[in-house]
């Protein structure tokens, strides 16, 4: 069942500034979705109408079915943690998570409970006495993540909450975070500019720019079959070229005709989307694109080879090293090619 369901939101601030645009979305009850996008794409903006920091100009935010879009934070079952954990560095742990519910007013046998279920749920349990100061970066997120759940929310929002994070601290951090949405079973939406994190991590992924929702699916989906050229160049490494098509399955690029497996009239002009880990790397006889190896970087699991073809310039990951200014054949199997058609 749905949780929550945004539609047509648009968000346009004081100054005429059209920050998100038509959005629409749903969120399954359970489900781990990501919004991924380029700063300033207005995914911050998203996850405060949800939260209820803003209201949003147009549309419908519906929780459970209803209408919740005028309600205050405090009045959603809704709790976001953010980038800067925000913890007050002058108490200790258990008056960092108890905040909230002092205010609410809760006995002092209820709030102890509830901050020892809360820090098992993290993993830290009998660090109540511990000072903010005393923990390292990564035990400080996951109190933040404590203090928000303590609240028992339905629904998590997580804002590119590892961002001050070291990388293997990052990484640490995603399996933690994704093993504790499997275990506590709420529903995460979470908010990153980093297309690793969100493929590691996601049920779903939103890929959003300059206020707009470009593609909404699974991490194999956005990855394997981008739908337009954006998706395609912001998720992973890609080769994107223009090319022709020549027949009903078969396409022109990079000089070469090649067969493919999406079925687009002849005559178009696509727009061609390659992984650098679709390209094989061949003898100059034996490959469809031939051209020159410009170079050759290791990257530890494979080499990055960049081989000029014409004016085409592709990038290739190959386990076989390959000498700079050598020639090279490249081929790529039908169902490495994507293609894309422009608007
Ligand atoms: P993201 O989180 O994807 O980096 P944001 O949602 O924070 O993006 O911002 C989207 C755009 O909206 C940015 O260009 C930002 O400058 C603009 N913006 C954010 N808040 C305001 C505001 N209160 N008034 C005007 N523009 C804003
Ligand atoms: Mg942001």
């Amino acid at each position: 069942t749905n949780i929550i369901e945004l539609k047509h939101i648009t968000k346009t601030f004081e100054d005429g500034f059209v920050a998100v645009e038509d959005f629409n979305l749903t969120v399954k009850r359970g489900e781990f979705v990501t919004f991924l996008g380029p700063s300033g794409c207005g995914k911050t903006t998203t996850l405060r109408m949800i939260a209820g920091f803003e209201i949003p100009t147009e549309g419908e935010i519906l929780l459970d079915g209803k209408e919740i879009g005028n309600l205050p934070p405090n009045k959603r079952p809704i709790n976001t943690v953010f980038q800067r954990y925000a913890l007050f560095p002058h108490l200790n742990i258990f008056d960092n998570i108890a905040f909230g519910l002092k205010l609410k007013k809760l006995s002092k046998d209820e709030i102890k409970r509830k901050v020892k279920k809360v820090l098992e749920m993290v993993d830290l349990e009998g660090f109540e006495t511990r000072k903010v100061a005393t923990l390292s970066g990564g035990q400080q997120q996951r109190i933040a993540i404590a203090r928000a759940l303590v609240n028992e929310p339905q629904i998590l929002l997580l804002d590119e909450p590892l961002g001050a994070l070291d990388l293997k601290m990052r990484k640490e951090m995603q399996l933690e975070l994704k093993s504790m949405h499997e275990r506590l079973g709420i529903t995460f939406i979470y908010v990153t500019h980093d297309q690793e994190e969100a493929l590691t991590m996601s049920d779903k992924i939103v890929v959003m720019s300059e206020g707009r929702m470009q593609q909404i699916g699974t991490p194999e989906d956005i990855y394997n079959e981008p739908k337009n050229a954006f998706v395609a160049d912001f998720i992973g490494e890609s080769n994107i070229f223009t090319g022709i098509m020549t027949d009903k399955l078969k396409v022109r690029f990079c000089g070469a005709e090649f067969a493919c497996v999406d079925d687009v009239e002849h005559g178009r002009l696509v727009e061609v989307v390659v992984r650098p880990e679709d390209v094989e790397i061949t003898t100059p006889e034996n490959g469809a694109i031939t051209g020159t190896v410009t170079s050759v970087v290791f990257k530890g699991v494979h080499y990055e080879i960049t081989v000029e073809s014409g004016k085409n310039e592709i990038v290739i990951q190959s386990t076989k090293t390959a000498a700079v200014g050598s020639q090279v054949g490249l081929n790529v199997e039908p169902d490495g090619i994507h293609i894309m058609i422009p608007e």
